[in-house]
């Protein structure tokens, strides 16, 4: 990932960014201990709202993006990345030792209520471990070389994939022309998500499914992550042919039959997991910090 095609025109360079001391203390560390290297969390925090344009792009009201949990200390040694950031996903983070979670599905989609039960557990958990939460929704589906839109059509060789479907203000999808069998478009989800998408409907002409896929051509293919299946309509306005999204309603087959467009789901995690990750990864190397991703799949 080039860290300078990534970089807001006024971003400090990554040479230049301002780096705390790992600890206060004048000492040396003893012989042989590693002092981890240490940026402060607003900084990093910052740099990522500006790079994925979080004040100009709309999102749902719950989805609060940017930094939704502060941590005690106020500096980052160790980032880890998911999906979600459910009890589950937090416990498994702080047994990293990470100090920053980057997500793409926040904590605070039904904030507002009382700090029990689950909401409380989760903040514990957090303070516990030290562990601040950042998050992106809609600005991590848009962005043009870090969002999971962008990384799932390179992720299949899509040729010069374009912007498309309006979500909040801004176009989050990617639709392409090509000319292939379905059969290669499943190969190429396969790879990329790792594991076959669900075939909801296949357009071509057939009296079993299988007839049908055989059947089938893909000329003009496009992409949402996550769960997009109930805009269908809207997706087919557009001229698209065959859709590939994460996952969506049971009435969503109909619609496709009815529609005579080809319905692909992916599964919201898996079509998700990409931004999280070239997120993490650019910025773990700008600020000269360790990554990781932090598997929990939803199986939906
Ligand atoms: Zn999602």
């Amino acid at each position: 990932m080039n860290a300078t095609l990534l970089s807001p025109p006024d971003a400090p360079a990554a040479a230049d960014a301002p780096v705390v001391a790992a600890s206060d203390s004048l000492a040396p560390a003893p012989a042989g201990v590693s002092v981890p290297h240490t940026v402060p969390l607003e900084e990093i925090a910052d740099y990522m709202s500006h790079l994925l344009k979080h004040r100009e792009i709309g999102d749902y009201p719950g989805a609060h993006n940017g930094l939704q949990m502060e941590n005690r200390t106020g500096t980052v040694t160790r980032i880890a990345a998911a999906v979600d950031s459910h009890e589950r996903v937090l416990q498994r983070t702080a047994s990293t030792g990470a100090d920053l979670l980057l997500v793409h599905h926040g904590m605070l989609w039904s904030a507002g209520g009382p700090c029990t039960g689950a909401a409380f557990r989760k903040a514990r958990t957090c303070l516990d471990a030290n562990l601040a939460v950042f998050s992106s929704h809609l600005p991590l589906d848009a962005h043009d070389q870090l969002g999971n839109n962008a990384l799932l059509a390179r992720a299949i060789g899509l040729p010069s994939p374009q912007p498309f479907f309006v979500e909040k203000g801004t176009p989050i999808g990617r639709r392409a022309e090509v000319d292939w069998s379905l059969d290669e478009l499943l190969d190429r989800l396969g790879i990329a998500l790792g594991g076959e998408p669900l075939i909801v409907h296949a357009s071509g002409p057939g009296d079993t499914l299988e007839e049908s896929i055989a059947a089938t051509r893909v000329r003009r293919i496009g992409i949402i992550t996550g769960g997009a299946g109930n805009s269908l309509r809207e997706v087919a306005a557009e001229g698209i042919d065959t859709f590939v999204t994460g996952e969506g309603r049971h009435d969503s087959f109909g619609t496709a039959v009815e529609l005579g467009v080809t319905l692909l789901y992916g599964g919201h995690y898996a079509t998700e997991t990409f931004g999280v990750k070239a997120l993490a990864e650019h910025v773990a190397e700008r600020f000269g910090l360790p990554w990781e991703f932090v598997d929990v799949p939803s199986g939906l």
